[in-house]
């Protein structure tokens, strides 16, 4: 029995040993990539649903590796979440994020608001107004070009701080949405006192929209309750003209999706960008 028990222990420690040196692995590779700037930003457009205006970019994350190539976020935002990485890549998202705005608009394109995504993390560690805000400026961008997509996760932390976040956040005229609305913690109580500019439907909402009933069902109830908050409604993943025609029909303002885009790099998505009109 002592010797079961000695090899139930080892196994475990085996075991834990792996993941421990698989997250170290990650931990150090990830810390690389920071210092040798390996990561980069992608970028999707957003359209209006009626006009076919572009509305809005949002910046996608990917880690160019030089041996594995390309990788995808949710390969390894969930790792530096853990290890509280996510708050320095951020960081470095939105510098990158705010420094490419600007950018275009230098470059003479008219000025396009950049979606970027926030971690809660962000507003848990340090004075996440004052490094937005910092970064901002430091780029010369106006807030009214930068987007934070909040997470429903944050609404699990103390919600008079979050709301005073969101307030000041409002009042320096950035705009902010709710990501992947309706998978999470969102309550209507919350909603009430939470005054963001927009819900993004979440995409496993939108893939079966043609056939599901339910989903139906949802997407409308989203699209109802943000007109009465007054809130506007992006659809995310959108791929189809049949979902596009329903979410139009329902009165969703905006789309996201391969149906218009995949998110491109910067050299490719500059040909969905206007021309500032001239002086
Ligand atoms: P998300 O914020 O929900 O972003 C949308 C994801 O859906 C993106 O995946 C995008 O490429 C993908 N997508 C866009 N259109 C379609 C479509 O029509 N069909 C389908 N099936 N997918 C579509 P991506 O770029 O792999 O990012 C995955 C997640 O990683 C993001 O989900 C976001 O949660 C996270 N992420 C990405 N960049 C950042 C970042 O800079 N910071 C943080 N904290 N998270 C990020
Ligand atoms: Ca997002
Ligand atoms: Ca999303
Ligand atoms: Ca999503």
């Amino acid at each position: 029995a002592k010797d079961s028990g000695r090899n139930t222990y080892r196994f475990y420690t085996d075991k834990m040993n792996i993941d421990a040196m698989e997250r170290l692995r990650m931990r150090n590779g990830l810390a690389e990539a920071l210092l040798k700037q390996q990561f980069v930003l992608y970028y999707q457009p957003q359209f209006d649903l009626h006009s076919a205006e572009l509305v809005g970019i949002e910046a996608l994350i990917r880690w160019n590796h030089p041996e594995k190539g390309l990788i995808l976020p949710d390969k390894f935002i969930p790792i530096a979440e853990q290890t509280g990485q996510i708050v320095p890549i951020g960081e470095w998202v939105i510098s990158e994020a705010c420094r490419q705005a600007k950018a275009w608009q230098q470059q003479g394109y008219a000025p396009v608001r950049v979606a970027v995504n926030l971690s809660s993390l962000h507003f848990k560690r340090g004075d996440v107004i004052k490094m937005i805000t910092g970064l901002a400026q430091e780029h010369d961008l106006d807030p009214q070009y930068i987007e934070l997509e909040l997470t429903e996760a944050i609404m699990l932390q103390d919600v008079d701080h979050i709301l005073d976040i969101v307030k000041t956040f409002k009042t320096l005229h950035f705009t902010l949405s709710i990501d992947d609305f309706g998978t999470g913690y969102s309550s209507l109580a919350f909603l009430k006192r939470f005054r963001v500019d927009k819900l993004k439907i979440d995409g496993s909402f939108i893939r079966n929209l043609e056939v599901d009933t339910h989903d139906l069902a949802i997407i409308r109830s989203i699209i109802q309750l943000a007109k009465g908050f007054n809130m506007r409604t992006i659809a995310e993943g959108l791929e189809t003209q049949e979902q596009l025609e329903i979410l139009r029909r329902e009165g969703c303002q905006e789309g996201q999706g391969y149906f218009f885009s995949y998110p491109l790099p910067v050299k490719q998505v500059v040909k969905y960008l206007h021309v500032a009109p001239g002086p």
